[in-house]
Parts: structure tokens; sequence; C-alpha cells
């Protein structure tokens, strides 16, 4: 036989395969020899019950290099049509300063961090996120901030079931909406109300009075434009004893007075015109304030200060006690994944700009709105309001309409055409004095005689402004030194990288997180996020202009529908928690159409992460839970006899395989076939997916509907704590009710159907990295990207075991992705926590596995698949290590209250301090093993007080006067 390589080889067609799988063919067969096995497909023939093992190997195709994938994926692109946009509506084109661009959105060290679970190891993102809640209460005028959620249209249904809540109106059961709020909100809103059982009115603002509410919501300005003050309008809301919310628009609060100063109790909005480029719909962050009185009613995250360990001021995700992984189904909401890249992008460009620069931009928009309108009246066209911001509607017979619009068209600009009698043209950052020009030519055709100069000499002149007198702002904002300090690009530059240096992220060590599958983030699939041909498309832009977007995510569509076994894929969810909304909301509309509408309990196993049952509460189930055994798997017993006990009623269960127990579990068919029985819908949580694409799927074991997580399995990164893609996969009998959109028709779903997001395909910008992940790896790499997550979960646990009680295995004492090392015992021995051992992993350089997850006092471990066997090796000795470290206080050669443990992690000023009264020594605590030496990453904060944070919730930036101490 001749050595001369294939062509294949010489072309390295698989080239992607074996980097984005990290260890190499020797490290695997050492592994399968520490587990006694000669091959992969053994281990797997071990590990994956045979009963649910694929048959036919996956539809995707051979895998792809990176060049054919980019270059393919540059044609596609190239079908999109950036028009520019005026369409508004709560989505505007920006300019992403640059040093934001490269060193934010396009740096590792920013989006391939986890969420801020670890808040000693994440002080520059919470930093960041602190920055956005006091952007946040400034530009809202309001005292309590999260730190961003899904999109504007998901805060306002967040903002409804705050009123719900909190509301004295007791007994309402209305939430209003006035008629000139988003359409898409409107849409949002209601589909969530449905869910709920509240009754929407949408009406003209002024109707308000007219009815039993809970709340009501208003926009700030209008979608169409106009500027109203809506102090009246939220007296009469509270008179109500019910709960005023306001949507607006972030820039023109830097103009317009504080809805909070006018009375609102809740104030919302898209952050996304700030720096965030539009993208097809997403992903942006959704800003959200109320009052400081409702702080345990608001909904997802809040950043808080406390003090660490030694005093020093350090920043947490506080009140953590309000949300779903500790209140399950009476959580205040399921959202989870949320937008932290995004309102981290968001807030720099406020640090960015500062208040005067960002009051500039907004002044020059509402300059060129103003010109437009004067010029525009100038020539007798009927405008639909007498004031503005950046937004004017034109009030136009259809046939007038059209001409303008196709005219429009002709020049490659895109006008709001979605209001029937009116179109509207929303200026932005980008608008310049040329584009006004256009606009004139558009709108009133050639030969106008307008000249753009001199109308905006008038408008000077006589100060038009479109702004109405006593709702022009007065207060001074963003005065916190984070604001005004980096305005030099140099200065702004070293910001950033300060911040960058406080974390700990991918680019730095793995990040062995259960069930949130921290995996390679490729930078091949990275680049095309930032293509202006996917980043500068409005989502509402004619689908003519979107070609390449749709033919993009029609190829993921099919490729996930293969990979699930499902028939049909939404890609509209935002987040998984929004897919299992999403889902839910599928079932319980199915069964609504088979005229059994009163199935309402939903079976949740105990292991379920605590978005499934908050979930269920928003889709206005019940929940019932199901025990599992001393191995981990469903209690099938107990599973029958609630089945039974509930029949009539059983809507679905929701089961996450292979259980976050980390285990396939053999009998996962018998529990599809028992929901079945009883007319149930099983619904399969697919956060786990990673440990199942090409070896097995949802819809071949059984199930009905699932959600992906692409920011998991599929290589979307976690951005921090966000953004995040949630799609749902459906059997055919679901399909036609999953979402649509009010504005954009989603293909193959039923006309009619609410959204669960406010952009027709959710966060667009992002499947990009998704569609580039399966291409390269072709059916061939995703399978091998399973069985190695399985290899490499594996031999950690079996080099663990000899340490650690592992506690659940599956058949042949096999676990499937990941493993839960139960730290119990070792607490009992020697009152060292779980607490305790995740801190101290920072000193070595590693954040914690996922902790007191799914069982409490436990580490959750998932290696996945793209750690190579040096760095698994090298996590392994830090575990053992940490396990010797135990042992001395075990035997009282340390006490419980001094040793390395129960000090970390240790900063560089708690080692070189000049106290030292520690039962170890300095360098033991900063460098416990060799290997450490060589990259030390310093936690800057030691560990911090939670309790403290929570009792003094601070959630805006520091005063001043606390620096200087
Ligand atoms: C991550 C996760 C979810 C929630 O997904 P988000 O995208 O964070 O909303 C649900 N279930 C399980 C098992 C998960 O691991």
């Amino acid at each position: 036989m001749s050595n001369a390589k294939s062509l294949e080889q010489l072309e390295q067609k698989q080239d992607f395969i074996r980097r984005h799988i990290g260890p190499n063919a020797a490290q695997v067969s050492e592994m399968l020899a520490e587990l006694g096995v000669s091959s992969v497909e053994e281990l797997i023939g071990q590990t994956v019950p045979d009963s649910i093992r694929l048959e036919t190997g996956l539809k995707i195709g051979e895998s792809r290099t990176e060049v054919e994938t980019l270059s393919y994926l540059k044609s596609v692109a190239g079908q999109n049509k950036v028009f520019k946009s005026y369409i508004g509506q709560g989505y505007h084109p920006t300019h992403v300063p640059n040093v934001i661009l490269r060193n934010v959105l396009e740096n590792p060290g920013w989006y391939t961090a986890y969420t801020p679970y670890q808040p000693e190891i994440a002080q520059g993102r919470l930093e960041s996120l602190l920055n956005f809640q006091t952007l946040t209460m400034d530009v809202t005028g309001l005292d309590l901030a999260s730190a961003s959620l899904l999109d504007e249209s998901t805060a306002a249904a967040e903002a409804m079931a705050l009123a719900k809540r909190v509301a004295k109106a007791k007994k309402a059961n209305i939430f209003f909406i006035a008629d000139d709020v988003h359409t898409q909100t409107i849409d949002v809103v209601s589909t969530r109300a449905e869910q709920f059982g509240f009754e929407v009115v949408v009406a003209p603002a002024s109707d308000v009075v007219n009815h039993e509410i809970f709340g009501a919501l208003f926009q700030y300005p209008s979608t169409s434009g106009e500027v109203v003050d809506v102090t009246d309008l939220i007296a009469q809301v509270q008179d109500k004893k019910a709960i005023a919310c306001v949507a607006a628009d972030i820039m023109s609060l830097m103009l317009l007075k504080a809805p909070g100063k006018l009375g609102a109790d809740v104030v919302l909005g898209s952050a996304q015109r700030f720096g965030v480029p539009m993208g097809y719909g997403g992903p942006h962050a959704a800003f959200f304030a109320t009052r400081d009185k409702y702080k345990r009613s608001l909904p997802g995250r809040i950043i808080g200060v406390s003090k660490d360990r030694l005093g020093n001021d350090a920043l947490r995700m506080a009140m953590q006690t309000r949300e779903q992984h500790i209140r399950r189904e009476k959580a205040n909401s399921n959202i989870c994944t949320a937008q932290v890249l995004l309102a981290n992008m968001a807030a720099f460009y406020a640090v960015y700009h500062g208040p005067q620069g960002l009051k500039t931009i907004a002044q020059r928009i509402n300059r060129f709105a103003s010109i437009l309108a004067t010029g525009l009246k100038s020539k007798g066209v009927a405008l639909k309001h007498d004031t503005w911001f950046d937004t004017i509607t034109v009030v136009a017979e259809e046939a007038d309409k059209n001409t303008v619009v196709g005219r429009a068209a002709a020049n490659e600009v895109n006008f709001a055409i979605n209001h029937v009698g009116e179109y509207s043209i929303a200026l932005n950052e980008t608008t310049t004095r040329a584009d006004i020009a256009e606009l004139f030519d558009i709108i009133l055709g050639e030969g106008h005689g307008l000249d753009v100069a001199a109308i905006d000499a008038e408008v000077a002149a006589n100060d038009i402004t479109g702004i109405p007198v006593s709702l022009v702002r007065d207060d001074e904002i963003l005065t916190h030194p984070n604001f005004n300090e980096y305005h030099s690009e140099t200065e702004m530059l070293r910001y950033i990288k300060r911040l960058e240096n406080k974390d700990l992220a991918l680019n730095h060590s793995m990040i062995s997180l259960g069930s949130c599958t921290m995996k390679l983030n490729a930078t091949a699939e990275m680049i095309p996020v930032t293509w202006p041909e996917f980043a500068e498309l409005h989502p509402f832009c004619p689908l003519e202009q979107a070609q390449g977007y749709q033919t993009m995510m029609t190829e993921l569509h099919d490729w996930l529908v293969n990979i699930t076994g499902y028939d049909a894929v939404s890609l509209q969810p935002n987040s998984g928690a929004q897919g299992e909304y999403a889902g839910l909301i599928a079932i319980r509309k199915y069964h609504e159409s088979r005229g059994e509408g009163h199935r309402n309990v939903c079976l949740i196993p105990s292991s379920a992460h605590g978005t499934n049952p908050a979930s269920a509460q928003m889709a206005s189930m019940k929940v019932v839970v199901v025990g599992c055994d001393d191995q981990g798997n469903i209690d099938l017993d107990d599973l029958r006899a609630k089945a039974e006990e509930v029949s009539e009623n059983l809507s679905c269960i929701m089961v996450t395989y292979p259980s976050t127990h980390g285990v396939y579990e053999e009998t996962i068919r018998e529990v599809c076939d028992v929901v079945h029985q009883h007319g149930g819908q099983v619904y399969m949580d697919g956060a786990n997916m990673n440990a199942q694409v090409g070896v097995t799927s949802p819809g071949f074991i059984g199930s009905d509907v699932s959600h992906l997580n692409l920011h998991k399995t599929f290589c979307i990164p976690h951005g921090g704590g966000g953004p995040g893609v949630g799609p749902i996969g459906v059997k055919s009998h679901l399909a036609p009710f999953m979402p649509n959109h009010s504005i954009i028709n989603v293909a193959g779903t039923t006309e009619g159907n609410g959204a669960v997001s406010a952009a027709p395909y959710g966060s667009a910008a992002i499947l990009p990295i998704s569609w580039a992940y399966i291409a390269m790896m072709g059916s061939e790499g995703l399978k091998q990207a399973t069985e190695i997550a399985i290899v490499n979960a594996n031999y950690l646990t079996a080099k663990l075991a000899d340490h650690y009680p592992v506690l659940y295995r599956g058949r042949n004492d096999r676990v499937a992705h990941e493993c839960i090392v139960d730290l119990r015992p070792l607490k009992e021995a020697s009152g060292i926590t779980e607490m305790d051992v995740a801190k101290r992993l920072m000193d070595y350089g590693f954040h914690a596995p996922t902790m007191s997850f799914p069982v409490a006092g436990t580490l959750m471990i998932e290696p996945t698949e793209s750690e190579s066997k040096v760095e698994i090796d090298r996590f392994i000795e830090a575990m053992i290590s940490i396990r010797e470290e135990i042992a001395k206080v075990e035997s009282g050669e340390w006490s419980v209250e001094n040793n390395p443990l129960v000090f970390a992690p240790h900063t560089q000023a708690d080692v070189l301090g000049n106290e030292w009264e520690r039962a170890y020594d300095r360098f033991y605590a900063a460098f416990p093993v060799p290997a450490v030496a060589k990259d030390k990453f310093w936690p800057t904060v030691t560990r911090i007080d939670d309790v403290y944070g929570d009792r003094n919730l601070i959630c805006s930036c520091p005063a001043v006067e606390t620096y200087a101490e």
C-alpha cells in the first residue's frame, strides 16, 4: 500500500472537526484505556441505551472547511439587501463605536464568559451591568433597575405580570394597552395575557379611565412619533389602584422628561439604538425600572453592590431568592439567559459618549426630524402629529402612500407602512443632511425646491423641536465618573480592557458548567455576526430584502429538524426559557383545539431545571412534582400513580434528557408512553442535546416538543449571561400552534398565532453561529462531538471517583456528558462546603462547575468535547489537590476556620498584605500547584458577602465618595 495521502486529506476537508474537538486521537486512546474500553463505539454502547440509538446517520452532509463555510455564507448574506431603514418601531440604525465593536462584541474575553454566578471572577462585567442599571435609572427616573431583559415587548409582558402581582386593584383582570404602543408589543403582551387569563383592552390612551384595570401600558413617544404628556393618564391609572407602565425610547429620553418623574411605576424599553446593530431583530437588551418597593417582584437579574471579606465594595447578582432557581413555579418570571453582552455594549456606548455626547446625538436626530417636519408642512403635507422626537408620520390616501413607498423602494429606502392610511419615517443616529434632502425628494417628488440648510435656519431661529415645553428634560443625568472619564479612545480602550481582565472566560480555562455546555465558540462561527449584510437589517423590512436570512434560516431549520427528529422548528424564542414557554403554549393550544382545554397539569420531575416549573406557571399550568429514585431516575411508579391521579387533566410532562442527573435513563420511552396513554404531551427539555446529537434524538425517543439551547449545544457563546436562542422543535400535530408575528408573517406557522418575541425570527443575527457550526462539523463531526463529550465526561468521572463520591451513574456505571460530585459527606466530616470548593477553584485558575443543581451540596461537571485531555487533567489535578486540602481539615492539621478553602479566593492584596496569620503560607495560597504559576489568574475581590448585599440593596454605581475612602 502506498503511503501517499488522499486528495481529501491534502485538502484538509475535516480540519475543523479536529479543531472543535479538544482531544486528539492519541489522547482519546489514552482516555479509553483508562476506562477499560477499546473503542469509542464500545463506550457509547455501554452508555446509551440500545433502544434509543439512531439507526441512521444525520443528513447534514460532509464537514465543510472554514474557508468554504465563510465564502458560502458570504454569498448567502449577499442575498440580503441593506436598505436605509426609517422603519423605527423600536429598531434603529446606530453607529457601533469601533472600539466597542472590536473589543467587546468581537472579543472572546467578553463574549465567552458565563453568567456571573461566581462574582469574584466576574467583577468586570458586573461593573458594566451596574453601569447599565445606572443608565436605566437615570433615563427612566426610577430608583430600581434590572440588568437587562430579552426585548422591549417581553419586558412589557413582564411589566404586566409585575402589575398583577403588586397592584392593589386585586379584583381587576384587565390590562390596558394604548393603541399607539408598538404593534409587536401589543402582540407579545396579548399572548402572555391569554396564558395568564387576563383580558387585554387595546384602545386610545384616553379610554383608560373607562376600564377596571390592574395595569396599563403607554408608549413614550408613541409608535407613530407623538410626544404626549402621560402625567394625567398615569394619575388616572393610579387612581384605580393600578400600575402605570411606560415603554420608552432610550434616545428620546436624553431630551425628554423621565417617565418616572411623570409618575410612572414601571418604565421599560429597548437599549438597541445605544450602539447595538439591528441584526434583523436581535439580540438586544431591554431595560426595566420600577420603584424600590417592588424589588421583590422585579423580573430578571439585578446586580447589587455588596462587600467582600476585607470590606471592599464588590458586585454580585442580588436577591436571587426571587428567581426561578429558588422559587420555581412561584418565581416572578422564567427568565434565565438574558442579554448581558448587549446590555454591556449599550452601557459602554453610554460610557463612550457620556451625557454630553449622548445629548448631542439626540439633539441632532431631533433637529433632522424638525427639519423634515417643517419642510413637509411647508408643502402642505398632512402630518399626523404636531409633536415629535425622531419620528414623523404622514397621513396619506393609500394611492399616494403607494407612490411614495414605491419611490422609497427605488431609492433603497424603507418606511414604516404597517398602519393603514399613514406611513412613518423614523430618523436615527446615522441620518445625514443628504438623507433629509433625499427624503424630501422621495416624499414630495422632484422639483419641490426645499433646501435643507434654509429650513435648518428657520428651525433654529424659531426653536422648533417638536417637544412640548412641559416635557423638556431639566435634570442632569449620567453624572457618575464612569460616564465622564473615558472619552478619549485610549482611556476607553483601557477601561474595557481593565474590566475584561477581572473576568475569567473560556479564553483562559475550561468552564465545566454542568447543563450549560460551555464549549468552543469558534472564531469562524463568530465572524459573520458583524457582517453588515446580517447586522444592518430591520426585522420588519420586506421579506424580499431578507432573502439571505431566509436562505440561511431555512437551511438551519432543516438541519435542526433532522438533528431533533421533529417535523418543524420555530426560531423565534430568545432563550431556552422562552422556548419552554412557546412549547407549552403549543401544547395548550393543541389540547384546546381538540376540545380538551381543561388539561392543565404539568408533571415535572424533582430534578428539573427551575425554568421548567416557572414556564409551566406562565402557561397557567398546575405543577405536580414526580419523584426520582436514588439512582436519579424518574420514579416510574410515582409517575404512573400521578398520571393516573390527574389523568383527565394531564397536559404534559417536562423531562430533561439525559436527565440533569447526568444519566441516560433506560425508561425514557416508558415515561413517554405513560404520559401519552393519559392523553398528555411530552416536553423534552433540550438543554442536554449535547449528549444526543447524532446518537439519538427527542423525536426518535417519542417526545412531542423540545426547546434547544443554541447557546449551549450549538456554539452561540454565553456572552456573560446571554444572548441565547431557544428554538422549539415540534412533531407535526403541534406545528400549527407555533408562534407567528403580527407584522411579518412567519412561513410555516398559522396566521393569527401570537408572538413570544418582539421580532419574528427572534435573535436572528446570531443564528449564523449555529449555522456555521453545523456546516463545518457535518453529520460525522456532530456525532463525534457527542461521542467525545461522553468520553471526556466518563474519563473525568473515573479520575475523580477515587477522590469524591459521584452521585449518579447509568448502565455499566457510566455517566452521560456530565457528572455530579457529591460534597455533602465531606462537609459532614470537615465543615468544608461546596461553596468553599467553588471559591478555591478560582485560586487554581478555574471557574466552578454548576453548584447545587440539581442537588444541593454538589457540583455538576460537564467538560464538553472541546476540552483536550491536557486541560481536563489540569482540572482533575486541581480537584484532587483541593481534596487533599479538605483532608487536612478533616485530620485537624488545619482548623475549619483557618485554611485556604474558607479564605478562598485569594487576591493579590490579601496574599501580599502586611498581615498574615494563616495556617498555610502565602505562596501556597496563590500557587497551590505548579501549573498555576504559568498563567495565574487573580480574582480581584475576596469572598463576597451575599447577605449584606441583599440587606442593603444598592443597584446603581456607588457614589463617588465611596471610592475616595
Ligand atoms: C439552561 C437550561 C434551561 C434554560 O435555558 P435559558 O436559555 O437559560 O433560558 C432550561 N433547562 C435546562 C436543563 C438548562 O440547562
